[in-house]
């Protein structure tokens, strides 16, 4: 997985999709916040989807969006791979759903048997998952596919429901070179920026380490700011001297956590998401449990998983993350 291997970069052109006889059928496990919109775009795009999700709004808004509508996550496999060619991508909560609904279940747990997507899919399918999670559940993700026979791409994307909306995520992308080279027509729909990291598991890592740099820093601008305001500093001027400075990152300049130096940031709308510090602290757990797997110091990535799981416990987790600035002055010691 550590692999070192130089990254592909592609950015698409505005036709991505090609000729719709040649598209394959593809089978959309998880139409939530993400996977809605995304599967959303690739039915406008031209590609048959066929979508399931465990909640009836969803299937009902990604209906009104042209996706076909399954009665399972199996049935969707199955009908896609009805086609000559299929593609399986699943954009699912955590890791436990994903190695779920992959599996199935027998029964053998009270619930109703559920029928694995492995099981329904054509062999050597490709399956792709969009999902964020842990390093060590895609482990076990790989091998449940390669086991069944079929290939596996991880593609864990960046860029929040606006992006998933307008089609501009960045993707981390995670396989066989010619996986990958067969996926980049339905990545370049739903993607901006589209980033081959290497082996599969790649993606995945990119991803938990951009999102490590991304709750530091976060806590970090905003510790900044509030010693500013102690030290009789306006935001503007540290805005002003920090955006220009060593100090510029995408934590101040594009979500600056107050209000006033970027009004299209969350500090402008009562931290309303954006990215929600429940998702923050999700992704630092994943951080937090790839760094006590491989044993790296990492001191400040432990501290800010510490700092965004209290965040998250209360009010934090349905409020973007860069409300952090607020614990952050809730907690420090009044001015003497
Ligand atoms: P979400 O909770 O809105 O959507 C997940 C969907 O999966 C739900 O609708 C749920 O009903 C469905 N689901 C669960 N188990 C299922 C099953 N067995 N079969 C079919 N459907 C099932 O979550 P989301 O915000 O769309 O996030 C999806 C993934 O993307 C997560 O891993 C998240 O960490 C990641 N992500 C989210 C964002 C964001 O801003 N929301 C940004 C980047 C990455």
């Amino acid at each position: 997985m550590t692999e070192n291997t130089a990254a592909t970069v592609t950015t698409p052109g505005a036709d991505a999709a090609g000729d719709p006889s040649e598209l394959p059928a593809i089978a959309f496990i998880g139409l939530g916040n993400m996977g809605g919109p995304m599967a959303h775009n690739l039915a406008a795009a031209g590609y048959r989807v066929i979508g399931f999700d465990l909640v009836p709004e969803a299937l009902e808004k990604a209906r009104a969006a042209g996706v076909e509508i399954a009665s399972s996550g199996a049935e969707a496999v199955r009908s896609a791979a009805a086609s000559p060619r299929s593609l399986v991508i699943t954009m699912l909560p955590a890791g436990r759903h994903v190695v779920g609904a992959l599996k199935g279940s027998d029964g053998s747990d009270g619930r109703d048997p559920v029928e694995g997507l492995l099981a329904a899919a054509a062999p050597n399918t490709l399956f792709m998952d969009c999902s964020t999670i842990a390093v060590e559940d895609s482990v076990t993700v790989r091998e449940l596919i390669a086991a069944a026979g079929h290939r596996v791409l991880d593609a864990p994307v960046s860029g929040g429901t606006v992006g998933a909306e307008a089609g501009t995520l960045a993707m981390m992308v995670g396989g066989a070179a010619e996986d990958v080279a067969e996926a980049t027509p339905v990545l370049e729909v739903v993607g901006k920026r589209i980033v081959h990291c290497g082996p599969a598991g790649n993606g995945l890592a990119a991803k938990v380490c951009n999102n490590m740099i991304l709750g530091a820093s976060m806590i970090a601008v905003s510790e900044a700011f509030v010693l500013g305001e102690k030290l009789g500093l306006s935001n503007e001027a540290l805005f002003d001297v920090a955006s220009n400075a060593t100090g510029q990152c995408w934590a101040l300049t594009t979500n600056c956590p107050v209000p006033g130096p970027v009004p299209t940031s969350p500090a402008n709308r009562d931290f309303k998401p954006g990215f929600a510090g429940a998702l923050m602290a999700k992704d630092l757990g994943l951080a937090k449990s790839a760094i006590e797997t491989t044993g790296i110091e990492g001191r400040m990535g432990l501290l800010a998983e510490e700092i965004y799981a209290a965040f998250a416990e209360g009010e934090g987790g349905s409020k973007d993350f860069s409300g952090i600035i607020e614990l952050i002055r809730a907690q420090s010691t009044p001015a003497a």
